[in-house]
């Protein structure tokens, strides 16, 4: 059986260890909060690009058709004016009501297709000035992006370093915990995502979970005796004064 000293320094063991995880479990998550911010960063840099480029051919496309609009527009003025012309050459009445006819409807074709080429020129006017604010919103983007990025890089090799160096001391801790009391507490630990220790409270309850434990039980975290753990949450529980 171990004496209360052992197992004082081995709950101090194990109370080490559990801070250098906890450490290490903030290191993970900022580490994994800033690769994300840059992830977030690049596409929504990448999604601007996309958004420019559909508008470009958005605004190829209306330009064309706003062209091919202003050819027709100028063959049916050119039909126009012959026709106005043939109708100043008539020769009867008959001709000339044909000749009108034609004319009217003539006339009627131009300024149907002189305003879907007003419309069509609006189009083309609004795409430009979306495009213009776009590729301003594009190019902020990136100027901010250029620094912001080289930060996040910066930080995150940085808290890699970091973390290596944790991860060296948990190991150096680790081998020097007996085998079945770090069986334990790793069990306890890769279940939840930080807390595989919690003290014990005055009116005898889990630090954690508040579960209260039963007075063999507190005498025993408190001779620290063995290894208990917290009926409710699982935690090792440990006597507070180990705290300190
Ligand atoms: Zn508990």
């Amino acid at each position: 059986m171990n004496s209360a000293s052992d197992n004082e320094s081995l709950l101090q063991q194990l109370l080490d260890l559990h801070r250098i995880d906890s450490e290490i479990v903030d290191l993970e998550r900022e580490i994994q909060g800033s690769k994300e911010a840059l992830t977030a960063m690049h596409e929504g840099v990448a999604g601007l690009d996309d958004a420019l480029e559909r508008i470009d051919t958005e605004l190829e496309h209306a330009r064309r058709e706003a062209r091919a609009l202003e050819r027709a527009v100028d063959e049916k003025r050119d039909a126009l004016n012959r026709l106005r012309n043939r109708t100043n050459k008539v020769q009867n009445e008959r001709q000339y009501s044909a000749a009108t006819l034609e004319f009217d409807l003539v006339r009627q074709d131009l300024r149907k297709l002189e305003d879907q080429t007003l419309e069509k020129m609006q189009v083309v006017e609004e795409l430009e000035d979306l495009r213009k604010e776009k590729a301003a919103g594009l190019e902020g983007a990136k100027i901010e992006a250029g620094p912001r990025g080289q930060q996040l890089e910066e930080r995150v090799k940085e808290l890699e370093e970091q973390l290596a160096i944790k991860r060296d001391r948990r190991h150096n801790l680790a081998i020097r915990i007996d085998d079945s009391a770090l069986a334990l507490y790793d069990r306890i630990h890769s279940g939840r995502s930080r807390l595989a220790m919690a003290p014990l409270t005055e009116d005898m309850a889990c630090g954690n979970c508040f579960t209260a434990v039963t007075t063999m039980q507190e005498m025993e975290i408190r001779g620290m005796s063995k290894l208990i753990t917290c009926e409710g949450c699982g935690v090792i529980l440990y006597p507070t004064h180990l705290d300190k």
